[in-house]
């Protein structure tokens, strides 16, 4: 065998028993950051070494600093599967090595793009005519539509951005609900559009912009205007009215975004899809692929109605570029290099199918009714949140001091960790602590809420005990 046959042999087994092991394997890394940095570390490599040699000791060295993100009882944070077909073709992205800029000079991976994302605008019941630009991530699937939104409103004021940039521009207001994702408050900073001068509407319980107060605050407003709704709060999983939003941001000639990293996707679940009526009239959207779609990280799509404004924001020309009347797939992201995310898309898409995606997202919903259903047995626990999709936000002790209950949450969630039959984390939401379940790795099954119910539980009592014994 070639070195280059042993490496990818090595590797191949190796992701192969990792795979069949991510059941069983502890959810949290054994070892910490700083064990890893001297684990991997050592100094710079002064001369060449064997791949295979070098890919083995990888192997061999990361492993204790891998967390089983695609274990079936891995709840944390919000994170997708990582599901086989999107690996394979994520492999082969980089076997092929295709730099992903340019319909002429990498056809094959440009045009994986464009019929995903056709299939993916169909899927998510989205305006065909929309282009599609494959992100890292929703972070800059927010950035790249809100880089559109913003040229846009001002070219309809007069105002030429990408050629004058914003210094003496008229002022766009931008209005978003109270609790807005972080990185949409990343993406304004990085547009110059600035995170504090924003207008701020009020949420209700669930996180949920209320409509009144969206139109409310819109009223005063002249000029031009970014509005920022939310398909899937982060904690909740909660909708923004659509609808009510759209007509009232419409009416005043606002430009729409909506946030769905990993809500959008309710739409593909005919049992769901009524969360996100009306999220069709928006201007622009964000979501993730590594999310409920289970591609390989990194994978996002910044979806946007009006084309010329999105290549507009994004195009890059070269003279040493092929160009053409088509756009190609750098005119839609901010990167000229980069990796062909239309392989993993188009594989992961073509496995699901359009009702594999359905039943995916409606079964992760379900589970996480019965995750609620069965924490919300105990008297001290407590549901915060309508679970509405596949977000579970629970409140611990909700008969102590809220202080008191802040603490043991943390510390439950620890024990939980460190127990290792499922990983969930924490949050601060609406003034307290809590254990955020989110369910949507592809892995998981009924029996896996059950067993993780009954650890989240275990977890709790010890805590609880352990507190009233001292
Ligand atoms: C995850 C998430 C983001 C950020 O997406 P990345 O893929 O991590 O860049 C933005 N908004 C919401 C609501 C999210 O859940």
């Amino acid at each position: 065998m070639s070195e280059l046959e042993k490496t990818l042999a090595l590797v191949s087994a190796h992701a192969l028993r990792f795979r069949a092991d991510s059941a069983d394997r502890p959810h949290r890394p054994a070892l910490a950051y700083s064990e890893m940095l001297a684990r991997l570390g050592g100094p710079t490599p002064e001369r060449a070494a064997a791949m295979e040699q070098v890919i083995g000791e990888l192997i061999e060295r990361a492993e204790p600093g891998l967390a089983a993100m695609i274990g079936p009882r891995f709840f944390g944070w919000v994170i997708g599967g990582t599901e086989p077909a999107g690996m394979a073709a994520d492999w082969l992205a980089s076997a092929w090595g295709q730099n992903t800029g340019n319909n002429e000079a990498t056809p094959a991976a440009a045009a994986a793009e464009s019929v995903a994302a056709r299939w993916l605008l169909d899927i998510l019941g989205l305006p065909s005519e929309a282009s599609v630009g494959f992100v890292t991530g929703a972070t800059m699937a927010n950035f790249t539509c809100l880089a559109a939104a913003r040229g846009e409103v001002l070219h309809r004021a007069g105002w030429d951005c990408e050629a004058d940039g914003l210094f003496g521009a008229p002022p766009i207001h931008v209005v978003l609900g109270e609790d807005a994702h972080s990185t949409v408050f990343s993406a304004l900073r990085y547009l110059g559009l600035g995170d504090r001068r924003v207008i701020r509407v009020a949420v209700d319980d669930n996180g949920r912009m209320d409509g009144d107060a969206f139109v409310e605050a819109l009223a005063p407003l002249t000029g031009p205007i970014i509005a920022i709704a939310q398909a899937g709060h982060i904690h909740s999983g909660a909708f923004d009215p659509f609808n009510e939003i759209a007509a009232a941001a419409h009416a005043k000639g606002a430009w729409l975004h909506v946030d769905g990293a990993f809500g959008l996707w309710a739409r593909a679940a005919p049992d769901r899809a009524h969360l996100a009526d009306g999220v069709e009239l928006a201007d622009s959207w964000a979501t993730d692929g590594h999310k409920w779609l289970q591609t390989p990280h990194d994978c996002g799509y910044a979806i946007v109605r009006h084309p010329g404004a999105h290549v507009r924001a994004m195009r890059i020309a070269a003279s040493y570029l092929p160009a053409g009347d088509l756009a190609h797939p750098a005119d839609l992201v901010p990167e000229l290099s980069r990796r062909a995310r239309g392989f993993p898309t188009w594989a992961m898409l073509k496995t699901l199918g359009r009702d594999g995606v359905a039943r995916m997202v409606s079964q992760h919903c379900a589970q996480a009714r019965r995750m609620a259903a069965l924490l919300a047995r105990e008297p001290d626990i407590e549901i915060l949140n309508d679970v509405v999709l596949n977000q579970v936000a629970v409140r611990l002790g909700s008969d102590l001091p809220a202080a008191q209950a802040d603490a043991l949450t943390q510390r439950t969630i620890g024990r939980i960790q460190r127990e290792g039959t499922c990983f969930v984390a924490g949050a601060h939401w609406r003034g307290v602590e809590i254990v955020r379940v989110s369910v949507i790795g592809a892995a998981t099954r009924d029996e896996d809420i059950d067993r993780s119910a009954d650890a989240i539980l275990a977890a709790w009592r010890a805590e609880r005990g352990a507190n009233e014994a001292s």
